[in-house]
């Protein structure tokens, strides 16, 4: 395992029972690989019979797409592999398209856990410590999809799925949401710990909650924000 990961583990292991380690985790891109789903809603839309009918060429292209790992969200995966659409119609078609998909429950069953990331978390829930989940996923669209994904995929998560946190709905940006959470947050213990790939979650978290210990999770980010400094560890997984 990594040295930063172990070090987490071992902390918690000696955390007083009545103070015991935080873990908070974002799932997409931190604990979930997400390029599976979307693979499979880019290969939905280029299976609707409207789209085959009036773009055939582009519907087959987009029929042999595999996103990547390294793929954010549906326009660089485009990108990535050349696809210039004939109109711009068709693009604004695929986007919508994408988002009312990717934003919902129907398609949360494609992510693929990270390698070692459920392993690590149970990990740490074996030594004692108290696990978050902390997403940019909202309620309505979403909640029911996230519990059924993290239980299937063997994370720990509790009967009344305590310490899973969602927006509680889509009006509120990503890294308001975070920022606070943690503003709010009644820490119990000396050590909470926080993973996560988006860096401008990360700055302003680190902003409102300087005490929080950060790890930036290297996998794929929005690039809207500069990834962040040195004094913030890294891990590029969770082998
Ligand atoms: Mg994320």
């Amino acid at each position: 395992m990594n040295p930063i990961l172990e070090r987490v583990v071992s902390l918690a292991q000696r955390q007083p029972p009545d103070s015991p380690l935080q873990a908070i985790f974002d799932l997409d891109s931190t604990l979930f690989d997400v390029s599976p789903r979307i693979t499979k809603i880019i290969h939905l839309f280029a299976s609707l019979e409207r789209i085959k009918t009036s773009y055939p060429k582009e519907s087959a292209k987009l029929l042999k797409l595999e996103a990547h790992e390294s793929d954010y969200g549906v326009k660089k995966t485009l990108m990535r592999i050349g696809f210039l659409p004939p109109d711009l119609e068709f693009i604004h078609d695929l986007v919508d398209f994408w988002k009312k998909a990717f934003f919902s429950n129907q398609f949360l069953e494609y992510d693929r856990p990270y390698a070692g990331a459920a392993g690590f978390v149970n990990a740490l829930h074996k030594a004692g410590a108290t696990i978050y989940y902390l997403t940019g996923r909202d309620v309505p669209r979403m909640l029911e999809g996230t519990v059924k994904s993290l239980r299937d995929n063997g994370f720990p998560l509790s009967d009344g799925n305590q310490g899973l946190v969602l927006k509680p709905s889509s009006d509120i940006s990503d890294h308001e949401f975070k920022a606070q959470f943690f503003k709010t947050f009644n820490s119990k213990s000396t050590e909470t710990w926080f993973f996560e790939n988006e860096p401008k979650n990360i700055h302003l978290v680190e902003k409102v909650s300087p005490q929080i210990k950060i790890i930036f999770v290297e996998t794929v980010h929005s690039g809207k924000d500069p990834e962040p400094e040195k004094h913030i560890p890294r891990i590029s997984g969770f082998k």
